[in-house]
C-alpha cells in the first residue's frame, strides 16, 4: 500500500503573520494515522482546529480556518508543503493565530520538514479521485477539476498592468517538481494597494523581505525566482486551498484568475459533490505521476 505518513520528529520556526505583523512560533509534531493536519493554538490551551473545509473561517487576502470562537490564519502556504510532500498527519501548533509568513512562499516549510524527516505510517493513504467535471464561475473568475490519472494544474491570471498582463502555467505535481517550480514562488502584491491593505488592518507585516511588490514601472525587489513567479504562487495558494478536502486529488485542476474566496469555495462545492469522485488507495511501487511518491523525494530522509 501507498502509506500514510507524519514527521519523524518534532522541530520549531519562528516568524511573524504578514497580515497580523505579530511574532509567531510555529513547530509542526508528528502525529498518528488518520490523524489528519491540526492547527493547535498553544496560547490558547492547545484547542485545536482541523485543516478541513467546514472549519474555513475568514479569507482575508488568506484562507482562514475557524472552530467556535478560535482562529488560525494563512494557512495556505504550509499546507501546500504538507500535503505536496505527503505528510497527512500533523500537529501544527502556533503561539498566535496567523502561520509565519516566512519569505513569503512555501521553501522554508520545505526545509523544514525535510529537517524533521518523514516517517511511514502503518495505514493506507487514500485519494479523492475525480471522476467527472466540476466547475465553479464567479464574474471573471472561473476553476474546474477535471479526471485526470494525475494531479496536475494549470493556471492563469491577468491583471490590468503591465508587467502582468496574462500568465499561465501547466504542471504535473509531484514532491520534486512542487520543491523546484511552486514552492520557492513568493507571495506578491501591488504597490498602489498597500495603503488600503494597511488601513484594513491587512499586511501589517508585510515588507520586501516577504512578498513580491509590483510598482507602477517593475518590481520593488531586486529580482524574481521566476520570470512566471507570480503564476507560480497562485498555483501554490490553490494547492494549498483544496487541501481542505481533507486528501490529495487525483485530477486536473484548472483555474483563471482565482483567490482564496473562489479557490475555497470550489473546494467545499467538491467535497459536497459525493457522486464526482472516489476515494481510492493506490498501489507501493505504482508509478503516478502528481502523486507524493513512495520513494523519498531528493533530500527527504523516509523510514
Ligand atoms: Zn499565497
Amino acid at each position: 500500500m501507498n502509506a500514510q505518513r507524519t514527521l519523524r520528529r518534532p522541530i520549531s520556526c519562528a516568524g511573524i503573520g504578514l497580515h497580523s505583523g505579530k511574532k509567531v512560533t510555529l513547530s509542526l509534531k508528528p502525529a498518528p494515522s488518520d490523524f489528519g493536519i491540526r492547527f493547535r493554538r498553544a496560547d490558547l490551551g492547545g484547542v485545536e482546529v482541523a485543516a478541513n473545509i467546514s472549519h474555513l473561517g475568514a479569507i482575508n487576502l488568506a484562507t482562514g480556518l475557524t472552530c467556535d470562537t478560535v482562529n488560525v490564519s494563512t494557512v495556505e502556504h504550509l499546507l501546500a508543503a504538507l500535503i505536496s510532500l505527503g505528510v497527512d498527519n500533523v500537529i501544527v501548533e502556533l503561539n498566535s493565530a496567523e502561520v509565519p509568513i516566512m519569505d513569503g512562499s512555501a521553501a522554508p516549510f520545505i526545509y523544514l520538514i525535510h529537517e524533521a524527516g518523514i516517517k511511514r505510517l502503518p495505514a493506507a493513504r487514500r485519494y479523492m479521485k475525480i471522476l467527472k467535471p466540476l466547475s465553479l464561475t464567479r464574474g471573471d473568475k472561473r476553476i474546474a477539476v477535471y479526471p485526470s490519472d494525475h494531479f496536475k494544474v494549470t493556471y492563469s491570471i491577468a491583471f490590468d498592468h503591465p508587467l502582468l498582463r496574462h500568465q499561465s502555467r501547466t504542471i504535473r505535481l509531484n514532491e520534486d517538481t512542487f520543491v523546484d517550480e511552486i514552492a520557492p514562488a513568493r507571495t506578491f502584491g501591488f504597490l498602489k494597494e498597500v495603503e488600503w491593505m494597511r488601513q484594513q488592518g491587512l499586511a501589517l507585516g508585510g515588507s520586501l523581505e516577504n512578498a513580491v511588490v509590483i510598482g507602477d514601472t517593475g518590481v520593488l525587489n531586486n529580482s524574481l525566482r521566476f520570470d512566471d513567479e507570480f503564476v507560480r504562487h497562485k498555483i501554490l495558494d490553490v494547492v494549498g486551498d483544496m487541501a481542505l478536502v481533507g486528501r490529495p486529488l487525483i485530477g486536473h485542476l484548472v483555474a483563471h484568475r482565482g483567490g482564496h474566496a473562489l479557490h475555497t469555495e470550489f473546494a467545499a462545492m467538491v467535497l459536497n459533490e459525493t457522486d464526482a469522485w472516489t476515494l481510492v488507495e493506490v498501489p507501493e511501487g505504482t508509478a503516478i505521476d502528481g502523486l507524493p511518491a513512495t520513494q523519498p523525494a531528493r533530500g527527504a530522509a523516509i523510514n
